[in-house]
């Protein structure tokens, strides 16, 4: 049987393409100077192993150049170039890309900064223009050739003059139409702000020449207009630098510049992975709240890079919800991207780096409870809240992670503990952890329930939260002892003389019992006398498993 190969239309697909792979049109110029930044890699790779070929960093750049008259927007590289060969099957076959073929080529030479891989990035440019026009001469060919397309109606090539090695990008940009106006994709600022967004960590200089007005040198209010080559990208990321480089300020400078809030970061955490996924990321815990953070409009996640180049704003799956506070970013190298490189293919690596993050995470924590109680506190209070969210959320998966990190105020001198500080400090005899809920430290203070407890010297956790209790009982234990409320009918506190009181209490006194509990009918089970109550006359307590407080915060929610 004849076997028939797949046939394309491909004036369809790549029209397809141009216009559904991507959500936004800006993303073009990201794919052009990604390719403009492979074309050069690739000479600095070939130089590695041929003597011949010296890699000057200074003679390789990028350049993009708006030229409103005309309305052409051009981006020109020194890179390696294409020959009439090359022209044809990396721009006239789609889905081919040269970059995928040189990096497997060049395996053994560590060629892992290329970036391009899916073959169709190039096409993105026809989202913009509709006409492009790629001048290049190709460091092993002969002379120069010139590309042209108008998209779909297929290409031209032609030999023509070009000086230098590399590749000149010409595009005519759109006329504007009723619904959509291309003009920005001329604009100076415009295209900077593009660059920087998607390309400030590019290796190699994107320059632009930039014009603007200023004040004339050795005057006071004479203005001169001005034209320079301005150099837009700051091409070395702060997170691929030494840690032993970079001082706090760098961090929080980096912080500020990203925007990733108004405060200064209360720590920071820089990582350099090198096991089985390889990534690097700055991480900072925030030092207040921001201000939607407690609503639904809050939304988590980290920015990701793929080899310097951003491909997520905000990648929620990076950071569990329980961290959702950290900000920050993460750039690997070792990401399948989906073909419109905003989207991971798999997210078996994703995986591995978020779970990676959160133990970091959690150790900085750790650390910062230990050295640093002051601040702990500090970030305590402001996001604790989210913390008891985690113990009690997917019935309690993280609350060996989550338990260490957990203070409560103490009845001894009402300040924050730890429950490991409070398990430490138990008397031989105490056998649970107690606790008391109520609004306020000073409430739960007067409550009557605390008194047995308080008498024979344990001490007693506040929880003022709605949550701490819910969290808890998730818990169950912590060091394998029980937590228990001193609200609940059991306290588990070894009988007493004053127990043969209460006994004798119970017994003289059942008829007024039974009046009250005929009074109060059914919202009381049960009225006794009690074997806790010290200074106060009557108190509440609880049997079954829930207290008295989860019973007010359950029907005080909307069912
Ligand atoms: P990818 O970058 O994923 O390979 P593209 O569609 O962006 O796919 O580019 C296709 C191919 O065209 C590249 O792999 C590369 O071989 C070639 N190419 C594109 N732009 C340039 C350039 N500026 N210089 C040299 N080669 C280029
Ligand atoms: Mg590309």
């Amino acid at each position: 049987m004849e076997k028939k190969q797949f046939q394309a239309e491909s004036k369809r697909l790549l029209e397809m393409m141009i216009n559904s792979i991507y959500t936004q049109k800006e993303i073009f110029l990201r794919e052009l100077i990604s390719n403009a930044s492979d074309a050069i890699d690739k000479i600095y790779y070939l130089a590695l192993t041929d003597d011949k070929l010296v890699f000057d960093k200074d003679n390789y750049y990028i350049k993009v150049t708006p030229d409103k008259a005309n309305r052409t927007l051009t981006i020109r590289d020194t890179g390696i170039g294409m020959t009439k060969e090359e022209l044809e099957t990396n721009l006239g076959v789609i889905a081919k890309s040269g970059s995928l073929a040189f990096k497997k080529e060049n395996e053994s030479k560590d060629g892992h900064d290329i970036i391009g891989q899916f073959g169709v990035g190039f096409y993105s440019a026809f989202m913009v223009a509709d006409l492009v026009t790629v001048t290049s001469k190709a460091l092993q060919g002969d002379s120069a050739y010139r590309w042209e397309s108008t998209g779909a109606d297929g290409y031209t090539i032609e030999p023509c003059e070009k000086d230098t090695v590399g590749t000149e990008i010409v595009l005519k940009i759109k006329d504007n139409t009723e619904d959509e106006s291309y003009d920005e994709f001329l604009e100076e600022y415009r295209l900077k702000s593009i660059i920087k967004k998607y390309s400030d960590f590019i290796r190699y200089p994107i320059k632009m020449d930039v014009t603007g007005k200023r004040i004339k040198e050795g005057s006071e209010d004479e203005f001169e207009d001005y034209e320079e080559e301005q150099h837009v990208n700051s091409m070395v990321p702060i997170w691929r630098k030494n840690k032993s480089e970079l001082t706090n300020e760098d961090y929080e400078k980096f912080y500020a510049e990203k925007h990733y809030g108004f405060d200064k970061p209360l720590k920071h955490i820089h990582i350099s992975a090198d096991g089985t996924v390889v990534y690097q990321a700055i991480l900072y815990i925030p030092e207040s709240i921001p201000f939607d953070y407690y609503s639904k409009e809050y939304e988590k996640g980290l920015e990701l890079y793929s080899n310097g180049v951003l491909i997520m704003n905000k990648c929620a799956d990076l950071l569990p919800d329980y961290f959702s506070f950290v900000k920050g970013m993460v750039d690997s190298e070792s990401l399948s991207l989906n073909i419109s490189r905003e989207m991971l293919q798999h997210d078996r690596q994703l995986k591995l780096i978020a779970k990676n993050i959160a133990s970091k995470i959690k150790s900085q924590l750790q650390s910062l409870l230990k050295d640093e109680r002051d601040k702990y506190e500090q970030f305590y209070k402001s996001f604790g809240r989210q913390l008891k969210f985690g113990v009690y959320s997917d019935y309690g998966t993280h609350k060996d992670l989550l338990q260490d990190l957990l203070l409560f105020t103490s009845s001894k001198e009402k300040k924050l503990v730890t429950l490991d500080e409070y398990v430490s400090r138990m008397p031989e005899d105490q056998k649970y952890i107690y606790y008391a809920s109520g609004e306020t430290n000073e409430r739960i203070e007067k409550l009557p329930q605390t008194e047995l407890v308080s008498e024979k010297g344990y001490e007693i956790l506040y929880f003022t939260d709605d949550i701490d209790e819910f969290a808890i009982k998730m818990l169950m234990t912590y060091k394998e002892k029980e937590f228990k409320s001193v609200s609940s009918g059991d306290l588990g506190i070894e009988a007493d003389d004053k127990d043969s009181e209460a006994d004798a209490g119970q017994a003289d006194n059942q008829p007024l019992f039974d009046y009250m509990k005929d009074l109060l009918n059914d919202r009381v089970t049960k009225v006794k006398a009690s074997k806790r109550l010290r200074s106060h006359p009557v108190c509440l307590s609880a049997d079954g498993e829930l207290t008295i407080e989860m019973e007010k915060i359950l029907k005080a929610m909307p069912n």
